[in-house]
């Protein structure tokens, strides 16, 4: 029998998210999602009448929320594209603006590559410098729309909003897609640049600082040209990305200031504690704007630790890429739980040196 699927398809490596288990409860430090529950206007959103509105098709327009969304930050909303997820968004970037390729760092967000060969798109990949800075003058000189992680992923280092603007001022007619997942924990945006830069698109989440990852909810904001063109996009894909319990989810999420706040705060509080405390027991730990941490010591294969900590109840993210498999990336949760991360570091380091000795 033939295969149905598409040849062009088969050889096609898939993302792989960060697992779920089910097997028994760990404290979920591996995929980067936030501590603390969605803002308490989310839970009133989702009232009874919106349930029931569930019989109708949401907004394709997604105007609520697009118009709260450029309120938030200063834009109009035909400078709004909302996603269903900001993955989604990067999707329609790399399906329609790679036509002149596509350059990226070769360590950064593993979804990148994905979209890539999905999209059959000529991509090169740049690599990191040493201490995983990016090389931002190879990205000047690379061509092709640039794919930007700022804050960067897993390695959680930041660019500064004057070197984004050096990469948008080197070549006006190149795109720049500026990935801000996880901006908001102490990287700076580039959203005002928008206004200055047609060739600056930024793309951003609901999943981390707000609280929504199960929600799915996602939004570039660019040009209304660029706008437009992932609007045609989405319209010859699927009009109703968004749901409705998302869109009003969304919404009030985006409104509540104070909560954002506070939860972001919090987050890079239990930040600044864990790095620390890594550092005393000799740890290598990036300085990370992001609500993760990126981290290995030369104690204990990252491996080997990833695995350690599994079996103690905690869940981390380790890659198997050559220059990174010595770190663990780990997702900041509430301080009782890193305290818990830190006891249970202090238990693996014990046992290893047990073993060192025995
Ligand atoms: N960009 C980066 C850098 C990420 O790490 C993630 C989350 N894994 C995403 C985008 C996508 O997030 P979401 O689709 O949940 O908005």
């Amino acid at each position: 029998m033939p295969s149905f699927f598409s040849s062009k398809y088969q050889h096609l490596e898939a993302y792989t998210p960060g697992e779920q288990p089910r097997d028994k409860a760990y404290i979920k430090l591996n995929t980067n999602e936030s501590p603390y529950p969605p803002a308490e206007g989310v839970l009133k959103a989702i009232s009874t009448e919106a349930v029931n509105d569930l019989r109708l098709y949401s907004d394709p327009t997604c105007l609520a929320t697009r118009k709260a969304i450029a309120d938030r930050y200063g834009v109009e909303p035909e400078n709004v594209f909302v996603s269903n997820g900001s993955d989604e968004s990067l999707a329609f970037l790399f399906m329609g603006f790679t036509e002149p390729g596509a350059v990226f760092a070769d360590i950064t967000y593993g979804f990148y590559k994905v979209f890539g060969d999905l999209y059959g798109v000529d991509y090169k990949e740049i690599p990191l410098n040493d201490d995983f800075t990016l090389p931002l003058d190879a990205f000047c000189r690379a061509k092709g729309t640039a794919f930007i992680a700022n804050p960067n992923a897993p390695t959680g280092l930041a660019l500064t909003t004057a070197e984004i603007e050096k990469l948008l001022h080197s070549d006006p007619d190149r795109l720049v897609v500026v990935d801000e997942a996880y901006v908001d924990f102490g990287g700076e945006t580039v959203v005002p640049l928008v206004k200055k830069y047609p060739n600056l698109a930024v793309v951003q989440t609901f999943s981390k600082s707000r609280s929504l990852a199960g929600a799915r909810l996602g939004f570039t904001i660019a040009s209304a040209e660029i706008i437009a063109g992932m609007d045609k996009l989405k319209y010859s894909t699927n009009p109703y990305n968004v749901n409705r319990l998302t869109l009003l989810a969304g919404k009030a999420a985006i409104e509540d200031e104070a909560y954002f706040e506070k939860t972001r705060n919090a987050i890079m509080e239990a930040r600044a504690y864990t790095k620390a405390e890594l550092e005393k027991r000799n740890f290598t730990v990036t300085d990370s704007k992001t609500n993760f941490l990126f981290a290995k010591t030369d104690k204990m294969d990252g491996g080997e630790l990833y695995k350690m900590l599994k079996d103690k109840g905690i869940l981390v993210r380790h890659f198997t890429a050559p220059k990174i498999c010595q770190y663990n990336r780990i997702t900041i949760g509430t301080m009782t739980e890193m305290q818990t991360f830190i006891a249970k570091i202090d238990e693996c380091l014990g046992e290893r040196e047990g073993t060192d000795h025995a």
